[in-house]
């Protein structure tokens, strides 16, 4: 099935690339695992190009961050998506990083994205792997231990398991049957209500036992398609200093509100701030709390609609409160 759909992409990108300057796609890394992003320009590099459930990085962030990623005068960029990756170029060309008309989006329906992390806590972090068969919902493992196999169920990434829209919700082309959402959209902030069972002591105790790993390297902020101040990031100027650099859990706390506050009402839940996070900690999990309020409030979902105005973009003077 994922060598179908990529060969579909292949024969879709070679018919769409007198019009493209620069196709934005997944080709694999050095392992099966292990599949990374690629930037291909030429029609003999398409064969590079593959979709499977390792192709887990949101492509969208070098859009805007990645000054290679520009086609020229009357050309496109050509960006393949899945549904949650759809959600952040909606919100890029809501807030005008993005122009609509420059972009050839690519849309592949998504069945989940795998964790290569967890897999090789299954299979032993040092085994070489050699082949990854999927078939059933079960994953084959042929690595330098013998065999493994693995339902896809239990090594899928967390926002997967909560993903309400795994079918691109903007493309020009799509490649691929839609699916059916693991859950439904009353049933997004589940884990949120559940949490707020917790006492505030318990809330408390949870975020600084998982916060006090964090090691500032920022990985989740880079990752993060929306967070788009780069070098202006509040949480390394010096003139005004806002936060020190210091390991203290109070510079960690306040370095991820602000991280969150400026999500809110923008995080389409792409879950990349999790997934690139070298010790795990839970961050999609601060700006989930934040959409709750959203939709609570405002009834906005981010990254749905490129014709809706963000709630937090545009204010009403009369509005009660203000
Ligand atoms: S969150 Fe949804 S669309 Fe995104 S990788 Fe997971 S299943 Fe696919
Ligand atoms: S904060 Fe995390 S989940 Fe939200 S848009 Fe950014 S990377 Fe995606
Ligand atoms: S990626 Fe993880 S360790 Fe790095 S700054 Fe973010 S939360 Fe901290």
């Amino acid at each position: 099935m994922w060598n179908e759909i990529t060969e579909k992409l292949h024969e879709v990108l070679r018919n769409v690339m007198p019009q493209v300057d620069v196709v934005l796609g997944w080709e694999r890394g050095f392992n099966p695992l292990r599949i990374k992003p690629v930037v291909v320009r030429s029609e003999k590099d398409i064969s590079r190009l593959v979709w499977n459930p390792f192709c887990v990085q949101n492509l969208t962030g070098y859009l805007v961050k990645n000054p290679a990623v520009i086609a020229g005068e009357g050309k496109k960029v050509a960006v393949c998506v899945k549904g949650c990756d759809s959600r952040s170029l909606v919100a890029l060309i809501q807030e005008h990083f993005l122009d609509r008309d420059r972009l050839l989006i690519i849309g592949v329906p998504c069945q989940g994205t795998i964790d290569w992390r967890l897999v090789m806590k299954k299979i032993g972090n040092t085994t070489t792997v050699f082949n990854a068969h999927i078939e059933d919902g079960i994953l084959r493992i042929e690595h330098s231990g013998g065999l493994e196999q693995m339902s896809i169920e239990s090594v899928l990434l967390r926002r997967c398991l909560r993903c309400a829209y795994p079918n691109p919700v903007i493309y020009d082309v799509l490649i691929g049957e839609t699916v059916t959402p693991r859950i439904d959209k009353s049933e997004l902030y589940r884990n949120v209500a559940q949490f707020e069972q917790k006492s505030l002591e318990e809330r408390r105790n949870f975020w600084i036992d998982v916060l006090s790993r964090c090691v500032r390297c920022y990985a989740c902020r880079n990752a993060c398609p929306l967070c788009i101040c780069q070098d202006w990031c509040i949480a390394e100027r010096r003139d005004p200093k806002w936060v020190t650099q210091r390991p203290t859990i109070k510079d960690i706390f306040i370095f991820h509100s602000i991280h969150a506050l400026h999500l809110a009402g923008r995080c389409t839940e792409c879950g990349e701030c999790e997934r690139v996070c070298p010790v795990g900690i839970p961050v999609m999990f601060i700006k989930e709390k934040l959409n709750e309020i959203n939709l609570r409030l405002f009834s906005y979902e981010a990254g749905l609609d490129p014709q809706a105005v963000p709630p937090l973009l545009t204010f009403n003077p009369h509005e009660a409160g203000i």
